[in-house]
Formats: structure tokens, C-alpha cells, sequence
């Protein structure tokens, strides 16, 4: 048994529920102060006034894609000729990836100039377009001027890329998840199994890894795995305390970035609204497939027609009952829609980071601005259950960003506030990763400080409902515990 002492508890039940003390046993929260009296601790930690929360969660990430990023070439926030240099910088006569380009007008030409014989990529922010040389296009057999790859094409350019091995993934994955305590991340919901060694390999990375790693992980199966999922026997949610298997994730259609999100209007200087990335009957026979399974979906969904659409098809297939669906982003709405949610049984995964990075950028490239940007109190008012994400690699998966970015509403590239209105308030902003966060998990004991629950914490220095902007972006996370082990240590804090 543990005591944790000297600590402001809030448990999460309610904005001023706090607590001094808590007891914990076999990864379980037993008590707070008074009933603790009379109890023998074999371990006291002093928390010497730190602010302690239910462990955070990101609700929608890519686990081994962001430990990916952490070793590759990163080109985020550079200028063309920054790119061209560090490109021609890191090559070495063998295949060349980078990531985080921001379109800046590079087409093949100018990656042929590096090498037309030995494959580039450029993999742009958004992960939905890629730049590659000729090599590339002459392995995929695909003619392209630009080079320029977006969606289903640009995944399989990426499926020409060797992979990694066992140990390389695993590997990856350390380096996620090390980077996530930092964070004070305890767990998080990913999207992985379609992008590595395939369904089987990439489940037993995670078996592996988290065998020594404690991390709450939830997996999306990705429909393109989902017949492997269903040969191999594994049943569906928990495999383990650390390790469950979610929703069946597909996607709608694609991002602003790359043109492809659908809108209701189209794109600037443009005909186009974007696209469904399946066609319309494809994409029906994939949700009936997870039904007929007993499964529910988890959509990636950006543009406001896209939503429109999307919904009309969930409500023609609903889950069963007691279960609920998940959308990925939903940033555009229109008002129609926002009352078309209302009473539905999903949950939204939204990405308050992304306000701040992309406006007002995404709206120049509208011909005519949605009704409803990062509506996020709107969507509160349905009555859905919101989650906080970051879409790592996309973001950095520091919660924090995401609660400022879902409190202030500020965007990064003129500092200027985007419809306050649909602020969140600090207490709304910290349950989107933590009691919101939850609600895929399907376990009622996780995302408060209760006793019963699970011992998962994350602990600040200073209180998340009383902080002034700019602390938001100070190095706050002094402890991150789960299963009541420390997995991070500020040394310097605490
Ligand atoms: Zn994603």
C-alpha cells in the first residue's frame, strides 16, 4: 500500500472536489484522507504541494507513427529552400524520408536533383500527401508531373518502403511512450495496425512492449486488418490491463491541407468539394462488415458535407445498444448538423491543437467559410462525450497544448482569438483527456480519483483551473504514474 501525501487531489467529480491525501493498493485507489486513518503504508510519497489529476489521456494518436517521427528527418516549419538543404544535407545514396512538410511548391524535379534512382519521400503534415521523386514513381509504376501523391496512392508508395523489423518497431514504440510520460500521458487510443508490420506483428509489438512499459493502449482495427483480427481469435477490448483492441477505424475522407476533406462548398479557385475517399457503397459494406461482428467504427471525418453524409449512414447502421461510435475530428460543421448529433450514440475525438495551427491558414483555402469552426461547446451541448487528442505525429501529444488551445482559442500564426464563444472552460478543458477520454475504454473505472479505481495520475506544478495563459506552455508535469508505479519523475520539481 501506498500514500501519497501533501498533494491537491481533484478527483474530476466536480471542479472543486479536492482531496490532501490518497491511499493506493495493487494499482487501485483505496481512500482519500479520512479513510486512511489507521491504515499501515509500506511506502509514503510526498508530493510536496503538486496538483494531481486523473492520468491523462489522448483520445486519438498514432503511437508508432510518432515514434517514427522522433528518428526521422523532420522538416517542420521550414521554407522551400530550407527543405531542398536539408534534404541534400541528410542524403546518403540511400532511401530518404522525411517528415512535416508544409506545401511550399516542391515537385519531383526538384527531389530528382538530389537522386532519380534511389527513392525520396517527403511525407507532407497532414500524413494524407507525400512528395517523391522519379525512382518512386517508377517502382509504384504511377505517372505523376508533380509528384505529388495524396491518399490511396500515397499509401501504397509508403507500403514500397521496407520494414521495420520486430525489434526496430518495439524499439519505436519505447521511445512513444518515454516521450509520452513526459507528457504525463498514461494512455492513449491509436491507430497503428494497418501502417506497419501488419496486424499480427504489430499487436505483438504492443504485447511486448507494454509487458515492461505500463501504458494504458487502445488500438483502432483499421479495416483493412480487420480480417486478420477476426482469424486470429483475439476477442474484442481487453487483452490485458494495458492493452485493449477498439473500434473499427476508416476513413470518410481526407484533409483541408490536401484538398480532400468534402465539403459543402468547394475549395478555393477550385471545382472541387473534395473527396469520399471509398466509394459510397464500399464505404456502406465496411461498417456492415463491423457490424456484423458485433464491433463499432471509429471515422475519420473532416469536412462539414463529409459529416453530414457520415451521419445519415450511422444512423441507416446504428451499433448495438449500450455501444457508441467514434468521429475523428469533426473541426467543420454546419448548424444543421450540430442538431443531427444530438442523442446519437457516438463520441467525438477532436483535436483542439489543430485551431491553433491551422487557422487562419485552412480558411483561406475555402471559397466560402464553414458555418461552424472547432465548435467545440456546441458540440458539448449535444450531449456527446468529447475527447482531447493531439493526432500525434500531427501535433505534439502534450496535453496542455491542447487545453490551452481548447481555452483560448488562439491561433499561433496571428495570435488572434477564433470565435470565443465556443471557449471551453479550464474544468472542460482537463475532462476532454481524462473523464471524456474515457468513455471508449469501457470500464467505469477509469478517468476520476475514486476509490475502486485505477491508481493512473498525472500531477502538475501549478492548478490547471486557476492558471494564467502562458503557464500552459511552462514545463508543468512534475510526476506521471500508472498503475500506481512512477513511470516519470521531475527531479528538479519534485
Ligand atoms: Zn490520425
Amino acid at each position: 500500500m501506498k500514500l501519497w501525501k501533501n498533494g491537491v487531489f481533484h478527483t474530476m467529480c466536480h471542479p472543486r472536489d479536492t482531496h490532501q491525501s490518497m491511499g493506493t493498493d495493487q494499482g487501485h485507489i483505496i481512500g482519500f484522507d479520512d479513510d486512511l486513518v489507521g491504515l499501515t503504508f509500506e511506502e509514503t510519497i510526498d508530493l510536496k504541494g503538486a496538483h494531481v489529476y486523473p492520468g491523462f489521456v489522448d483520445a486519438h494518436l498514432h503511437l508508432l507513427g510518432y515514434g517514427q517521427m522522433l528518428s526521422r528527418i523532420s522538416l517542420q516549419g521550414k521554407s522551400k529552400n530550407e527543405v531542398i538543404d536539408v534534404l541534400k544535407q541528410s542524403f546518403q545514396g540511400s532511401l530518404l524520408f522525411a517528415l512535416g512538410y508544409m506545401e511550399s511548391g516542391i515537385t519531383k524535379h526538384d527531389l530528382n536533383k538530389i537522386s532519380e534512382s534511389v527513392p525520396i519521400y517527403i511525407r507532407h503534415q497532414d500524413y494524407h500527401s507525400l512528395t517523391v521523386n522519379d525512382a518512386v514513381l517508377n517502382q509504384l509504376k504511377y505517372a505523376s508531373e508533380s509528384g505529388v501523391l495524396t491518399e490511396e496512392v500515397a499509401l501504397k508508395a509508403i507500403d514500397l518502403i521496407p520494414k521495420y523489423n520486430h525489434d526496430e518497431l518495439k524499439t519505436i514504440l519505447e521511445e512513444a511512450i518515454h516521450r509520452l510520460y513526459r507528457y504525463g500521458v498514461t494512455g492513449g487510443h491509436s491507430d497503428d495496425l494497418y501502417y506497419f508490420n501488419g496486424f499480427h506483428d504489430t499487436v505483438k509489438v504492443f504485447e511486448d512492449v507494454l509487458q515492461s512499459m505500463p501504458f494504458r493502449t487502445h488500438l483502432l482495427i483499421h479495416h483493412h486488418t480487420l480480417h486478420d483480427f477476426e482469424t486470429s481469435k483475439k476477442t474484442w477490448m481487453d487483452q490485458s490491463p494495458y492493452l485493449q483492441l477498439g473500434a473499427v477505424k476508416m476513413f470518410y475522407d481526407g484533409t483541408i491541407t490536401s484538398k480532400t476533406a468534402l465539403m459543402f462548398h468547394p475549395y478555393q479557385e477550385s471545382d472541387s468539394q473534395g473527396i469520399r475517399v471509398n466509394d459510397p457503397q464500399a464505404f456502406e459494406s465496411y461498417i456492415k462488415h463491423a457490424r456484423s461482428l458485433g464491433l463499432t467504427v471509429a471515422v475519420h471525418v473532416i469536412g462539414d458535407l463529409g459529416l453530414d453524409e457520415l451521419i445519415d449512414i450511422l444512423q441507416a447502421h446504428p451499433p448495438k445498444s449500450g455501444q457508441i461510435d467514434r468521429l475523428i475530428h469533426t473541426p467543420y460543421l454546419k448548424k444543421e448538423t450540430l442538431l443531427k448529433l444530438k442523442g446519437m450514440p457516438l463520441s467525438i475525438d477532436i483535436q483542439p491543437q489543430f485551431l491553433s495551427s491551422d487557422l487562419p491558414w485552412a480558411l483561406n483555402r475555402f471559397s466560402i467559410a464553414p458555418e461552424l469552426l472547432f465548435p467545440w461547446k456546441s458540440l458539448l451541448q449535444t450531449g456527446l462525450t468529447i475527447s482531447g487528442s493531439s493526432d500525434a505525429p500531427v501535433e505534439i501529444p502534450n496535453p496542455l497544448l491542447g487545453m490551452h488551445a481548447a481555452i483560448y482559442r488562439r491561433s499561433y500564426h496571428d495570435g488572434k482569438v477564433y470565435d470565443r464563444d465556443e471557449s471551453l472552460t479550464p474544468y472542460e478543458a482537463v475532462k476532454l483527456y481524462t473523464t471524456g477520454a474515457q468513455v471508449q475504454s469501457m470500464k467505469d473505472n477509469r478517468g476520476y480519483l475514486k476509490p475502486g479505481y485505477i491508481a493512473d495520475m498525472t500531477m502538475t506544478k501549478d492548478n490547471l483551473f486557476m492558471m494564467k495563459e502562458d503557464q500552459f506552455f511552462e514545463e508543468q508535469i512534475v510526476m506521471t504514474v500508472i498503475d500506481e508505479k512512477i513511470v516519470f519523475r521531475n527531479t528538479h520539481k519534485i
